[in-house]
């Protein structure tokens, strides 16, 4: 049973919380992806990571549906204060490395993953789209916004705090994978 070893192997690193789960429990929403197509964050159309590029959202929900299990799992990090634009930036750059290394463990128990995380991709300092391919398919990983996913309804469900308290910064990431 690989999830055990999986769960040794994560036991030491900074997660604040984890669970497994089946695909078939995700929580999709069309007003998330609307939010993304009116581009609220600025984002759209900048990356491989986003949509237009990451498909359509029936595309995404039929990805998503070729894995049977997921993992999420959450980062929470202190800011000093609300405007604490730094330690945002910073806390996301924390997440994404350990999304790295969660990645590196399910790829090391697991083939062909689909790994979704936080806003936008900023592996590259100059992103290589629309013109040429992604230069690291394996590290980009698209946000769980761009496939649509409502994360806070998600938390509820995987019984994870969406929020870990005031002057905190939660961030999510989900590893979509087959057992067999
Ligand atoms: S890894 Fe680089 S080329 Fe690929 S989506 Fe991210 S920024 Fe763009």
């Amino acid at each position: 049973m690989k999830t055990n070893s999986i769960e040794d192997e994560i036991k030491n690193f900074p997660i604040q919380e984890y669970s497994f789960f089946k695909s078939k429990d995700v929580v999709f929403s069309d007003e998330v992806r609307d939010l993304c197509e009116k581009n609220t964050c600025g984002l759209y159309g900048t990356s491989w990571a986003c949509p237009p590029a990451v498909g359509t959202t029936e595309e995404c929900r039929k990805k998503c549906s070729q894995y049977m299990d997921v993992f999420m799992f959450t980062t929470a990090t202190k800011m000093k204060n609300s405007y604490d634009v730094q330690g945002w930036l910073d806390a996301r750059k924390e997440h994404e490395k350990l999304t790295d290394q969660v990645g590196r463990v399910f790829r090391e128990n697991y083939e062909n993953l689909l790994i979704l995380s936080t806003e936008g991709c900023s592996v590259c300092k100059s992103c290589t789209y629309p013109k040429d391919p992604c230069r690291f398919p394996d590290r980009m990983y698209p946000a769980t916004e761009a496939y649509g996913i409502l994360v806070m309804k998600q938390a509820q469900v995987c019984n994870i705090k969406y929020n870990n308290g005031q002057n905190t910064v939660t961030y999510f990431s989900m590893i979509f994978f087959n057992r067999s």
